[in-house]
């Protein structure tokens, strides 16, 4: 019989259809565990959407049609506008609309910053670059409460539920995005260096910002909360993009970042001359105001980094399920198996440690859950944003060589992968933070102490991981030599014990036997025999409705 060559066989189906935040069991049983199975099926009209095919579609298109500087307009006069393509405005709408800023801080649902840290992990997977204005948004909240007129007049419109694109001043506006500048050239980790300088005005509370910002992302946004050094210190300023007159306040945007990935999203270098601000905070307490804004984005670093491996692991194991070669199913190969319930692993105890996290940020008012997220936020910001990149290469290999071309979708999470470990403090500034938060505030380790507690005598391999977790504490006294070693070990022990109470026998044992019990060979792929493979294999894999 003559081969017909203008018909593909032995391909995977495209994986559009299915809604992503339901059949992904590990994401709904930790929705259900920390929030509600209430809080789970809210979700689903999330979940549905972003699963379609033109939700899939927007998010290619805002990626290949990147945002363009618009620095003057035809007569010379600065705008300093960004144009987005009409695909990065329809994901915008959506993920506003859906609640995913600011709105979990002005609800009274018990369980609304689980709702929407699943949310967000499942609206992320039509692609991630607009998760980070939504994410600024989102977190700018917390810092803003440093002063209770500036939290009055830019909280509502941050947790409005429209998205309101343009220029315009905030009042007129019928929701408002926010966005934060601390790097600059000289120092980006060490704030302290900052070179802009806040000079007071006549009013009381008003400053002019002189100097620079060297990565500023998504520059369109209406507000932007910004370190300076004043007088007093290094200090935190609230400048609107649009000044209350309609007048635009003196923020020169230079240019636009040529990045790795994040391509759909617009990160600026900036220029401050005269920019109008107002103080946030006592002066000289700059970081300890934005480090709440901080706090709330790198739980959007987890999550975002969870939703990277959940949607890279669905189109793994989706692919799997529908390509044969010598003979069977890729799915039905036992070292195939190995691998895609290594990955699902790996993405199941980030899911549960983000959504863990969100969970604390709800009960914040207990002592324990504060002090639990004051250490685990830098352990999970290293541990799973470390993960990522080799998770991800891992899955996009599962598809072959068609996991290597951009149609794919693989390339885009790959080049995103590494993005969530250097923002909001790359990888070595968390693991010092591990040792700062430690070496400050003792309550944070009684926190870490109960939080595994929770799950002694489950599994002793997990047992025996605490006992030598505290052992190396122990040992390196605070050394920042092994600041890394120390948060791998302290992350590791909060997944498998979340694993071990909330996920399937054979999930939790394949994470103990590999992560905690010594039985892992460096890469992905390497779990030990006697373990439910094809279970773990099933749960990932993702279903259509
Ligand atoms: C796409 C993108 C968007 C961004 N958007 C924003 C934004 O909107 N607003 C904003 O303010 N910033 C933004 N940033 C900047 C980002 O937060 C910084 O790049 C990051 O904090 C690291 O700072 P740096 O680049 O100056 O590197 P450095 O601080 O110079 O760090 C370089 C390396 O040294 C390590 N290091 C630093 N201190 C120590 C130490 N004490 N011991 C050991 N190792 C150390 C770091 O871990 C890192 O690996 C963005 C960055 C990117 C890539």
């Amino acid at each position: 019989m003559a081969v017909d060559n203008r018909v593909a066989t032995n391909q995977a189906p495209p994986l559009v259809g299915h809604d992503v935040i339901s059949s992904d069991q590990a994401l709904v049983d930790a929705v259900r565990t920390h929030g509600s199975p209430e809080t789970a099926e809210e979700l689903r009209p999330i979940g549905v959407l972003a699963g379609t095919e033109e939700a899939q579609e927007h998010g290619r298109l805002a990626n290949r049609h990147t945002p363009e500087l618009v620095p003057f307009d035809r007569y010379g006069n600065r705008v300093d506008e960004v144009r987005f393509h009409p695909s990065w405005h329809w994901l915008m709408e959506r993920g506003v609309g859906f609640g995913l800023g600011a709105a979990p801080w002005t609800s009274d649902d018990p369980h609304a910053h689980v709702r929407r840290a699943a949310g967000f992990f499942g609206w992320s997977q039509t692609e991630p670059g607009h998760g980070c204005p939504i994410s600024m948004t989102y977190a700018a909240v917390p810092a803003l409460r440093a002063d209770d007129a500036l939290a009055k007049e830019w909280t509502p419109r941050l947790a409005s539920t429209t998205y309101d694109f343009g220029l315009r001043p905030a009042d007129a506006k019928a929701g408002a995005l926010a966005g934060m500048g601390m790097t600059e050239k000289q120092g980006g980790s060490d704030v302290r260096q900052n070179l802009t300088e806040a000079h007071p005005t006549a009013v009381d509370g008003e400053y002019t910002l002189h100097g620079h910002k060297w990565f500023t992302s998504a520059p369109m946004n209406d507000v932007f909360l910004v370190l300076a050094q004043a007088s007093g210190g290094l200090t935190c300023f609230l400048v609107p993009r649009v000044l209350a007159d309609g007048s635009r306040n003196r923020i020169d945007v230079m240019r636009l970042k040529d990045k790795l990935g994040n391509r759909s999203n617009a990160s600026s270098e900036l220029e401050l001359d005269g920019t109008w601000a107002q103080r946030l905070g006592d002066e000289g307490r700059g970081v300890r105001t934005i480090i709440e804004m901080v706090a709330a984005t790198r739980l959007d670093c987890v999550l975002g980094s969870a939703s990277l491996m959940r949607k890279a692991l669905a189109e793994a194991s989706w692919h799997v399920a529908h390509r044969s070669a010598f003979g069977s199913l890729l799915a039905d190969k036992p070292l195939m198996q190995n691998v895609v319930a290594d990955l699902a692993v790996e993405s199941e105890a980030a899911t549960a440690l983000g959504i863990r996290l969100a969970g604390a940020v709800d009960r914040l008012s207990d002592p324990h859950e504060a002090a639990l997220r004051r250490i685990a936020l830098p352990l999970a910001k290293y541990w799973v944003c470390k993960r990522t990149p080799m998770m991800v290469a891992e899955a996009l290999e599962c598809l072959g060589g068609n996991g290597y071309v951009e149609e794919s979708g693989l390339p885009l999470l790959f080049r995103e992968s590494p993005l969530n470990s250097i923002w909001e403090g790359s990888g070595n500034v968390n693991a010092l933070d591990v040792l700062r938060a430690l070496g400050r505030e003792p309550e944070v380790l009684d926190a870490w102490i109960v939080e595994v507690g929770k799950a002694q005598g489950a599994d002793p391999r997990l047992d025996r991981a605490v006992r030598t977790t505290l052992e190396t504490l122990a040992d390196t006294a605070g050394a920042e030599v092994h600041a890394r070693r120390l948060a791998v070990q302290m992350a590791l022990c909060l997944q498998g014990a979340l694993l071990v109470q909330h996920s399937p026998a054979e999930v939790a044992d394949a994470f103990c036997a590999s992560r905690l019990g010594g039985e892992y060979a460096g890469t992905l792929g390497t779990l030990p025999g006697g373990l439910d493979l094809p279970a773990i294999v099933r749960r990932a894999t993702p279903v259509l409705q």
